[in-house]
């Protein structure tokens, strides 16, 4: 189909899901901040898009979202009218650094590597590859004391090493083959440009299916400034690739906080270029712009953010009528969801486990704590290697799935002592404490796929009679007095990001929501959107995955004229309601 009719097709998606709220936009901090006019007629789904050809795409829903995880505590209407109410859990992750204005105070090597637990943490919700194939630790002078220009004597960047780019862009082509619907999008926009004038800021993390991306931006006629959304993993023969190829990167692996900062300023503090998109990853980069530069949202015709924890800062931003322009939520897009956890987690729990411990999966016994999307990934992994695989759950639903799928449904206390892995899905906090960690046996691994560092109580092993043996890179022996050992993981962060990497396919899917979230927003009419986060219509989520489908040579069945009015739906969808998951 060609990307045409998809997408005239997308637009007759109805809105009859869209809220209406008044949305009161005041200043976050300052009194400067812009105030930008309320719309006051309410979303008319009957408006034409003006939004070209390519990509005129159905209106997202600002339907709230129905997360217990995600939804600091609130009661969210679905779209289908239940009400959800769960408790308060997202736990502010990241400290920012509001108060820094000048860039003057250098840390030290030491320093910088002090700073396990910054900013970075900030987007290890979104789950990029962590991994650059670069070692660089020979060159110690920091990117900011170097002058460095690209071969078209451009220096508007500030990255580890240019003459790294040719690396870095055998790196970006490697990408380019496992992301086909950026490339789709890239051919199929030739000519119609659909984000000329777009100027966009981006704050992710800086690898080659980011870079992929950003030339795919690129070639849809956007302007891209970019710095890193984590200060490990930017891929620096990438970023090299991207300086070389004109993009103003401002980024390296190992950044220092204060280098953190000074390359997302870099990015928006530029005299004759100011953005009007922002494509965030943490709400970092949002949140500098809210609190230094605020009348830059006087241009800025949207955000799209990636990540768990910058979603639920929006959330936040709605809810005090602070947020002064449309957002869109791409973490809780179905294609994310469904693809980042469940299939991103069966792929990369194998590889983070071998690469840190060389553990042979065969006959291993091995616990997997929460049998939703991360979990059954897991352990459909190591079912398949050969692993006893044990399920611990809470709810009765995944329980059942858990036993009809043939794992044993046990508590953690009844198998602890035997498991030779034990490994947190849950999206909760202290899953594994003390207790249980006293009584795994000696060599047990333990790591955590869920939620950032909360799942596991690492901090009850720091007590004075253990003894912590760093054996590996983000491999930890914590010893017991009578020399029993554990192996911990990454420190009980999410072991997949810290210790692997993430396969591309999976990045192409949500790079590519994340285009078409930007291109939708951009063409967006004035009065569409609101000052409201919005999630993407299932419609767009079934247009991402009918752009990977040609990759793997499927055909897709249509539906009869017939079938169609049976099951009352458009027969060319969507296929399934807002609310699916
Ligand atoms: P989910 O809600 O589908 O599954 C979590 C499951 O854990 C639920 O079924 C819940 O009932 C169960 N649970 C909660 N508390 C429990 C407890 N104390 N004991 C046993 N089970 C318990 O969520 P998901 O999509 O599977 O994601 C889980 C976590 O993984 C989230 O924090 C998510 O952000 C994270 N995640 C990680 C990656 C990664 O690459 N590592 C990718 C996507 C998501």
């Amino acid at each position: 189909m060609s990307v045409q009719v998809v997408a005239s097709k997308m637009a007759e998606v109805e809105l009859k899901d869209i809220e209406k709220p008044v949305v009161k936009c005041e200043p976050v901090v300052s009194p400067t901040t812009p105030v930008i006019s309320n719309v006051a007629a309410a979303v008319d789904p009957t408006l034409p898009t003006p939004s070209p050809n390519l990509m005129k795409m159905p209106q997202a829903s600002a339907m709230k979202r129905t997360d217990p995880q995600h939804n600091g505590g609130e009661a969210f209407i679905s779209p289908d009218g239940t009400v959800t109410e769960a408790p308060r859990t997202v736990k502010k992750q990241i400290q920012f650094a509001d108060q820094k204005q000048e860039f003057n105070k250098r840390p030290t090597k030491i320093g910088r590597r002090s700073l396990s637990r910054s900013i970075s943490q900030s987007s290890t919700d979104s789950y990029s590859s962590a991994a650059s194939y670069t070692d660089s630790s020979d060159d110690e002078t920091s990117p900011r004391d170097k002058q460095q220009k690209n071969s078209k004597g451009s220096s508007d960047f500030c990255i580890k090493n240019i003459k790294q780019a040719d690396f870095g862009r055998r790196e970006i082509e490697i990408a380019e083959q496992e992301m086909p619907a950026l490339m789709a999008l890239r051919k199929r926009a030739q000519g119609e440009k659909p984000l000329a004038g777009a100027k966009i800021v981006g704050c992710t993390h800086i690898t080659a299916q980011t870079a992929v991306l950003m030339e795919t931006l690129a070639a849809l006629g956007a302007q891209c400034r970019w710095a890193a959304c984590n200060i490990y993993s930017t891929q620096n023969e990438v970023a090299a690739a991207l300086a070389e190829g004109g993009f103003a990167v401002f980024a390296w692996k190992g950044e220092s906080e204060d280098d953190f900062w000074w390359c997302i300023d870099r990015c928006v503090n530029v005299e004759g270029w100011q953005p009007n998109m922002i494509l965030d990853d943490g709400g970092d980069l949002t949140h500098w712009i809210y609190k230094k530069y605020p009348n830059m949202f006087k241009k800025i015709k949207g955000i799209v953010e990636e990540s768990v924890t910058g979603v639920h800062r929006l959330y936040q931003l709605s809810k005090a009528g602070k947020l002064c322009v449309p957002a869109m939520n791409v973490n809780d897009s179905v294609t994310k969801q469904k693809f980042d956890n469940l299939y991103c987690c069966r792929e990369s729990i194998l590889d983070g486990l071998k690469r840190t411990t060389d553990v042979m999966f065969g006959g291993k016994q091995v616990v997997v704590c929460g049998y939703g999307e991360v979990g059954k990934g897991c352990c459909a992994a190591l079912k398949a290697m050969g692993s006893i695989v044990y399920v611990t759950e809470i709810d009765p639903i995944c329980a059942l799935q858990a036993c009809m799928d043939g794992f044993r449904l046990v508590k953690l206390n009844e198998v602890i002592r035997q498991v030779d892995i034990v490994i947190t899905c849950t999206g909760n906090k202290n899953v594994v404490v003390r207790e249980y960690l006293d009584r795994m046996k000696n060599g047990c691994i333990v790591c955590n796929m869920g939620h950032s560092n909360t799942e596991i109580d690492v901090a009850s092993l720091r007590t004075p009679e253990l003894t912590w043996e760093r054996v590996r890179s983000q491999v930890d022996h914590v010893i017991w007095p009578d020399g029993k050992r554990i192996v911990l993981l990454a420190e009980g962060r999410l072991l997949n990001l810290s210790c692997s990497t993430v396969p591309t396919f999976v990045l192409s899917i949500t790079a590519t929501t994340q285009a078409l979230a930007l291109i939708e927003l951009y063409n967006a009419p004035e009065g569409r959107y609101k000052q409201d986060v919005y999630l993407l219509p299932k419609k767009m989520d079934e247009y991402v995955a009918s752009l990977h489908l040609p990759t793997f040579d499927a055909h897709l069945t249509e539906l009869t004229d017939e079938q169609a009015k049976y099951l009352g739906l458009n027969k060319n969808g969507p296929f399934k309601p807002n609310y699916y998951r």
